[in-house]
This record gives structure tokens, sequence and C-alpha cells, in this order.
């Protein structure tokens, strides 16, 4: 625990409703909707250079997952996208994480919670690597996880809102405990779904497979590494993935704002290379996100 710099004691400004507050200050109230009942949503966006990559993607998603929540956001999406690259500029950040988060505030304390006053902030702060550079150049090791992604009829899983979180940090754990770097959860069909916080892709005879997004976020990452590997020439398979596959594979990677692209070595005892055609897309993903 030594090395934790907790995140309500750091130097810094937050943006909250408005203002540019002192990075201790901006503080909420115990009784507040969004940690009672979870209705807050949040995006993970990545700076590089100064610049947030696919900025307004993310607030586009911001919105959509609000909506997706019934909270209105109370700034428009061109006054989000302003307040983020100021809060960069006023703290002279360049590699950075920043999240944009909404949430109901404390109004009122029930499962309704119609009157309640929506909250935006954004925070941003020096985050180099979501995963070791160590542990990307070598690939991380990947669990299985017991907690299975819920159907689109149980979880409004186009949101990236916080209570699709539970059963994530749940199969974080139980895989950190166990020596792994992250788990891959199943879908409530079996299938193939995602990891706790990233989209997963596998390579087999020069082609890219992945899951389809049908009940789970399909990530702006994602979506980027499509793109960059189409344009490469590279065929991309969207399409529902079973367990069994898994000894079938060549190589695989996990992707996302903060993961970017992160070779995956093993899954549960499947072993894979960290091989040319996802060093190669490391190298396309890592020139674009700075150009
Ligand atoms: N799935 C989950 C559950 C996530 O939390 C994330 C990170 N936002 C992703 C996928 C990847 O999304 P993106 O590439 O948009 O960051």
């Amino acid at each position: 625990m030594a090395d934790i710099i907790p995140f309500d004691d750091r130097d810094g400004l937050i943006w909250h409703n408005g203002a540019f507050i002192p990075w201790r200050d901006a503080k909420l109230h115990v009784l507040s909707h969004g940690l009672h009942y979870a209705s807050c949503v949040f995006e993970g966006e990545r700076a590089y250079d100064g610049k947030i990559f696919k900025s307004a993607a993310h607030t586009d998603r911001l919105f959509k997952s609000a909506e997706i929540l019934d909270m209105a956001l109370p700034y428009s999406k061109e006054e989000l996208g302003k307040v983020k690259q100021e809060l960069l500029d006023k703290q002279d950040l360049k590699n950075a994480y920043v999240r944009a988060f909404a949430w109901r505030g404390s109004e009122m304390m029930a499962v309704s919670a119609q009157q309640t006053k929506i909250h935006l902030a954004v925070a941003a702060w020096d985050w180099p690597s979501y995963f070791s550079l160590e542990q990307k150049k070598k690939g991380i090791k990947l669990d299985i996880a017991e907690w299975k992604r819920p159907s689109p009829e149980s979880a409004p899983y186009q949101a990236k809102a916080a209570g699709l979180y539970m059963i994530c940090t749940l199969s974080k754990h139980k895989a950190e405990r166990q020596g792994y770097a992250d788990a891959l959860m199943p879908d409530y069909r079996g299938y193939i779904s995602e990891a706790t916080g990233a989209n997963i892709f596998f390579v087999k005879d020069g082609a890219l497979h992945t899951p389809k997004p049908d009940c789970f976020l399909n990530g702006i990452t994602r979506q980027t590494v499509i793109e960059l590997a189409e344009a490469k020439g590279i065929p991309v398979i969207e399409r529902h993935m079973t367990f069994e596959e898994l000894p079938d594979f060549e190589q695989c990677f996990l992707t996302g704002s903060a993961a970017e692209i992160t070779p995956v070595s093993e899954i549960k005892g499947q072993k894979y290379q960290v091989g040319p055609l996802v060093l190669d897309l490391c190298e396309a993903y890592d020139q674009l996100v700075r150009s």
C-alpha cells in the first residue's frame, strides 16, 4: 500500500459543475444517489502530447450513457469538450488520463430519483500505462471469470455506467489474487465477451477475430483497431466466439483507452505468442494517437 497516492489527496484542479476547483475540495455528500444506487456514468480517455485522442467520440458516449440512464446532462457537448482541454492546459498535462463523469446528487435517497441534481465533473492526471510496460512487452495473463455479462434485456450494456462494473471488480480481484493481470468474461450465453475493462481480439492465419459487441461495450479503441487493421488489408471477423476455440488462435490482445493495445500471452493455461501482427498494430496505434 505504501506507494499508493490516494485519489482524494492530490495537487491539481478538478472541474465540477462549471468551476475549476482545488483537487482536494472536489467532494460530494455521503448521501448521494450516485453512490447508493450507481446512478453514475463516466468516460476514460487518454491525452497524448497534450491532446485527447478521439475526445469528441468520448463526449458523445458520455452523453449517450447519461441518456440511457435517464440523466440529462446540464452542459453541452461543446462545453464539455472545451473543459477537458482547458483542464489539461491549466495543469500542463501532456500524457494523461482524463475522467469525465456525471452522477445524481443528494436531493432524493430512494430508487426514484426524478428530482436529483445531475452533477458533471472532469479530472485528469498523469498516467503513463494501465498495465506496466514490462507486463505489456511480455504480454499479460488472463483468468477466465465466473461472472457472466448480462443479456441486453438485463442491463443497459451500451452505457458506460458505474453499476455494470460490479462484476468486473469482483472478477478482476479474483484474477489478481491468483497471479493473473485481468479476467476474460463469458457472456450470458457462454460466449467470449471482453475483459473487465477492455475488449479482446484474437489472431489466426493473418486475420483478426473479435466477439460481436451485442451485450458489451463496443469500445472506441476496438473500433479504431478494426479501422487500422482494415486499412492494412487485415481481415476482421466479428462473430460469436466460444471458449473451446481458445487453442485455435496464435496471438491475442486487449484494447481500451487505458489499456491501449496490450498483448495477451496466456488465457488460463492457453499460451499465445506476442507476435508480429500484434506488435505491428501496437506501433500503428501509437502513431495514430500521436498524429
Ligand atoms: N469494455 C469495458 C467494460 C471498458 O470499461 C472499456 C474501457 N472504457 C472498454 C471495453 C474499452 O472501451 P474504450 O476503447 O472505448 O476505452
